[in-house]
């Protein structure tokens, strides 16, 4: 089964808003075994939106689109689905009782331009939106699928997750689909795929490769008759990817450095406090943001190598002398977080970050440092990237390299 998505907009053919609907769909698409051939932009024109759908119908067992949907003149897609299916938009009063309530309830009078999106097609259901007025289309006809979206992303991965995509992933019964990711860092997108190349050949499981903050992803998906045979052929494949990467892979799946780091402290049954210059509060707030850290954080102190408590006063002039902070600095901040907050693991990052943008070649550094119990380890990175992600680099690197100390690997 393969599948086209649509993103509709003018705003979004002119840059104003990034269409992040497309990208979501096409991995949840991949998840359930469907292919994604075409992803299309298109304005909000009359014309080109009819072209658009009618070329995707012609060609796509599913087409999805995203947007259009709200009650005002530029918002064509029922039209346009209505027109390439030769079928005509009926209002239907069940929609309209619903919708007219739904006004009522926020103490408006219904605008008479809400009227149409209570309106199908023959082929057409509606597909509730509990989070928004218009309900999405699902239109079945001659085996093909049309599955009309609202825009805004809360209401599109609500509409996904709760119907739309167990309504396609039910068309394909006998397939089982497993999907494995496992999570790399320290390895360039470019030297994982060389080192791996013969594996991006295979077609059942298939193998992607993907940047995301927090490193490169593998995402390995197979389909088979039933999930354990679909199982059994991602495992050698994993297996491979293991033995050529090594440690680089941290993680597999829904873990995250922060899930990892809390995890560690808690086997180890230790408390964390924090000490970080550059990264601003990124660690901390990273770690906060996963389930957990409340048993095991105790603070994050954002302090410049100079106002580090309890440390000695570094003079100015040393400091403006000294091109970039030392990894003893690190020590000193872990050493004070961990007296600081009374925890049993301190940790401290400091680096130097240049700024504003550079147009190629440099490199930032941090320096990070772990004191656990009575013992300070160390570790070093550079990351050759802009300002924002340079802390959430150095924030990654830092929780994973805490997850192995504890771990002792
Ligand atoms: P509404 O009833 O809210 O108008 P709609 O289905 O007509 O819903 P649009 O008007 O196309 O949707 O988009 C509404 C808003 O949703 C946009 O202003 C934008 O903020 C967001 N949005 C739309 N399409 C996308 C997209 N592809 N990616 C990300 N955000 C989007
Ligand atoms: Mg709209």
């Amino acid at each position: 089964m393969h599948a086209e998505v649509i993103s509709i907009g003018t705003e979004i053919l002119m840059g104003e808003i990034v269409d992040t609907n497309s990208g979501y769909l096409a991995s949840e698409l991949a998840k359930i075994g469907v292919e994604v051939r075409w992803v299309t932009k298109v304005g909000d024109d009359p014309e080109r939106l009819f072209e658009a759908i009618d070329r995707a119908w012609s060609r796509s067992d599913v087409t999805i689109t995203s947007g259009g949907l709200g009650p005002t003149s530029d918002d064509l897609t029922r039209e346009s689905i209505a027109r390439a299916m030769g079928e005509k938009m009926e209002v239907q009063d069940d929609l309209l009782a619903h919708l007219e309530s739904q006004f009522a309830g926020r103490g408006f009078p219904m605008p008479a331009t809400n009227v149409k999106q209570a309106t199908l097609i023959e082929s057409a259901d509606a597909i509730p939106n509990p989070l928004g007025t218009a309900p999405g289309w699902w239109v079945h006809k001659n085996d093909r699928v049309i599955a009309a979206m609202p825009g805004p992303p809360r209401e599109l991965y609500g509409m996904w997750a709760s119907q739309v995509g167990p309504m396609i992933r039910s068309m394909n019964p006998d397939v089982a689909i497993v999907t494995r990711t496992l999570k790399t860092f320290g390895i360039t997108e470019g030297g994982l795929d060389e080192m791996l190349s013969p594996l991006f050949r295979s077609v059942n499981p298939t193998l992607g490769i993907y940047s995301k903050e927090d490193g490169i992803h593998l995402r390995a998906i197979a389909t088979a008759r039933s999930a354990k045979e679909a199982h059994d052929l991602i495992q050698p494949m994993e297996s491979e990817i293991r033995q050529i990467v090594g440690q680089a892979v941290w993680g597999v799946d829904d873990e995250t450095a922060a899930t990892m780091a809390i995890g560690a402290l808690k086997t180890s049954g230790s408390t964390l406090g924090v000490i970080e210059g550059f990264t601003g509060g990124l660690f901390a707030s990273t770690l906060t943001d996963a389930a957990g850290s409340a048993e095991v954080f105790r603070g994050s102190l954002v302090a410049s190598d100079g106002q580090i408590p309890g440390s000695p006063d570094i003079d100015p002039d040393e400091r403006a002398a000294s091109s970039s902070p030392e990894p003893e600095t690190a020590v000193t901040m872990a050493e004070a977080a961990r007296d600081l907050f009374k925890t049993e693991v301190g940790v401290g990052i400091t680096g130097l970050v240049t700024q504003p943008s550079r147009a190629s070649g440099a490199v930032d550094s941090a320096h990070m440092a772990f004191a656990i119990g009575r013992s300070v380890t160390t570790r070093s990175g550079s990351y050759p990237a802009r300002r924002m992600r340079i802390k959430a680099r150095a924030v990654t690197h830092a929780l994973l390299e805490l997850t192995r100390a504890l771990n002792g690997t």
